[in-house]
């Protein structure tokens, strides 16, 4: 079986784009690798370092989400990245063979400098942060890492780090390929991308009333200011969450009314909305179970470690060996 690694920072309760860019495919993907599934707090304190106060309870919260979803502890490994020191030993032993400017010119690096204006990120730590990466997947001799389209550069980096590794010293680490997963982008209410932070998120774990009042006032094509003036269906971003959410037949039934102006635009996500929240019920179901026995998660957690500390610490002697030290 070859080995997948994939992580995620701590970022509490997930939301439908979490649902859709990432955590559905992990759950099919455990049934056909190894899967290491990781909390990545460490990643978290390169942009947030001044605020780590809230990363014990969004990794429980996260977790907690995973589980209810559908990912499955005895399926793939999910464990905790700052309990795994050896991580951070071979970002250390990475960090000395990767150049600067291989960094520097990373545009993540650059488009986040400019957008995170609010924070100092002049730091070390951010800089470095493709190196921890490429530590995080190759401890673990990752084959294969799922990614979107857009994030398939940052693989790139760990595969350039891994083969001067290779070259310098000894061909231990597989190169580790991009593997392409589709996934689908969820506008968030406001139309900008599901965020958290932006405020316009549809969490997984809402109460049916809440997706139901919050859809209910997503933005819809500007167009349509009065209910007898028709849209454009594209130009909707609620109608992303019909494309995802609602069958072909409900499709063409809402586009065909809001190209005519046959349909209101409540009738039309009241569609919707019915699918949305029937699809979260199996999910609001387990996350209660998994909330009145939080100790479940911890234990999860505990177990993870363990099994990804074992496979980091075999890796870890194989490159300690290899470099006389
Ligand atoms: S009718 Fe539906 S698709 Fe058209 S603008 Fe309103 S919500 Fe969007």
């Amino acid at each position: 079986m070859e080995t997948i690694v994939s992580g995620a920072r701590p970022t509490g309760q997930l939301h439908l784009g979490h649902l859709h860019g990432a955590l559905k495919n992990w759950v099919k993907l455990q049934d056909h690798y190894r899967c290491y599934f990781f909390v990545a707090d460490w990643h978290a304190l390169t942009t947030d370092y001044a605020t780590p106060q809230g990363i014990n309870q969004s990794t429980v919260e996260m977790v907690m989400d995973w589980l209810s979803v559908g990912l499955d502890p005895t399926k793939a490994v999910l464990f905790r990245q700052s309990r795994i020191k050896e991580h951070a030993e071979l970002h250390l032993l990475y960090s000395m063979i990767t150049p600067v400017p291989w960094l520097e010119r990373n545009p993540t690096y650059k488009e986040q400098i400019k957008e995170l204006t609010g924070k100092d990120l002049s730091t070390y730590g951010f800089l470095g942060y493709p190196v921890l990466q490429a530590a995080d997947i190759t401890i673990y001799k990752a084959n294969k890492v799922p990614v979107g389209v857009d994030q398939a550069p940052h693989v790139e980096l760990t595969r350039e780090i891994v083969r001067r590794f290779n070259q310098v010293y000894k061909p231990i680490f597989p190169e580790p390929e991009v593997l392409l997963t589709e996934t689908q982008k969820l506008p968030g209410l406001d139309g900008r991308k599901m965020s958290k932070s932006y405020g316009n998120a549809v969490f997984l774990s809402d109460a049916p009333k809440e997706i139901d009042q919050k859809i209910s006032r997503m933005v819809t094509d500007p167009a349509r200011a009065r209910r007898t003036d028709p849209g454009e269906p594209e130009k909707c971003p609620a109608f992303q969450l019909h494309k995802v959410y609602s069958t072909p037949d409900e499709i063409a039934e809402v586009s065909a009314g809001c190209r005519s102006a046959g349909i209101g635009c409540l009738d039309c996500k009241k569609i919707m909305i019915r699918h949305v929240i029937d699809d979260l019920a199996p999910f609001r179901e387990k996350r209660a179970q998994f909330e009145s026995k939080p100790r479940e998660v911890e234990e999860v957690l505990r177990a993870g470690n363990q099994m990804a500390q074992k496979q980091a610490a075999a890796t870890m002697i194989e490159v300690r060996e290899t470099l006389g030290l």
